[in-house]
């Protein structure tokens, strides 16, 4: 579904992403793991042009995302993206926040829209909260109505990134809840996260990422039960 083929990002002289491939199948759950700064989140904002990236080329289904001519609207349409932070806009309500990306860019009535997204909260346990403003929800809840707004356009792919790190932790098990379900409906995903726990359960696959480069790959049983570089090792390590 998802081809990243030999990306290189720099931010003036410093180069962040280095000649990373890494394509992702439909229906593939990847995490990405690895020590701050090392390029995860750089990584998923090149996935949804939301950084331009210096050489190189992005795919997906076989067409080119990156590059002049190429339309953002349709690759933001596409390519769903989840940050840490939610991001709900404060002077809307749950459903407001939720329709409309729909209503606006894909010319949804406002009435599906509406329809579609208490399905949606309905789902998430969330439909009793559709009237109320963001501050009146716990982060947990935001992050879940975050994750609704994105499902709202169909996504073929979403983008988590550390979705679960502003929580606090009786919160975290909530929004990991979402994920498991989504991966289990087929949602191809790509999470970065330092939650190795639910990244071992959810994930098909572990990419860890060292400057810019993906360092060692494999299932999670692998890559956490015997890694074999020296510095996946020493980060997981570092960890315990
Ligand atoms: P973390 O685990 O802390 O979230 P990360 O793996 O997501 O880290 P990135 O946020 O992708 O790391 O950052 C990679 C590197 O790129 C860092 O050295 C960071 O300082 C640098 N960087 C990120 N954004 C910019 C920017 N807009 N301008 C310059 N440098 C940047
Ligand atoms: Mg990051």
């Amino acid at each position: 579904l998802l081809e990243i083929d030999h990306v290189t990002k720099r931010y003036g002289a410093l180069e962040v992403i280095s000649d990373l491939s890494l394509g992702v199948a439909e229906h593939e759950v990847v995490c990405l793991i690895g020590p701050s700064g090392c390029g995860k989140s750089t990584l998923l904002r090149c996935v949804n042009r939301l950084e331009e990236i210096s050489s190189g080329q992005i795919r997906i289904h076989g067409d080119q995302i990156t590059g002049p001519g190429v339309d953002l609207d349709r690759v933001r349409r596409d390519i769903g993206i989840v940050f840490q932070g939610y991001n709900l806009f404060p002077h809307m309500t749950v459903l407001e926040n939720t329709v409309l990306a729909p209503t606006k860019v894909l010319g949804m009535s406002r009435r599906e829209a509406e329809e579609k997204a208490m399905v949606f909260l309905n789902r998430i346990g969330l439909a009793h909260k559709a009237k109320d403003y963001p501050d009146r929800l716990s982060g947990g809840q935001q992050q879940r109505v975050a994750i609704v707004r994105a499902l709202m356009m169909d996504p073929m792919l979403l983008l988590l990134d550390e979705i679960t790190s502003a929580l606090d932790p009786e919160l975290v098990s909530e929004v990991l809840d979402i994920v498991r379900d989504l991966a289990a409906r087929g949602m191809t995903m790509i999470l970065a996260t330092h939650e190795m726990g639910f990244a071992r359960e959810v994930a098909n696959r572990i990419c860890f990422l060292q400057a810019g480069k993906v360092y060692e790959q494999g299932p999670p049983a692998d890559i956490f039960g015997n890694p074999q570089g020296e510095r996946t090792q020493a980060f997981l390590k570092s960890l315990k």
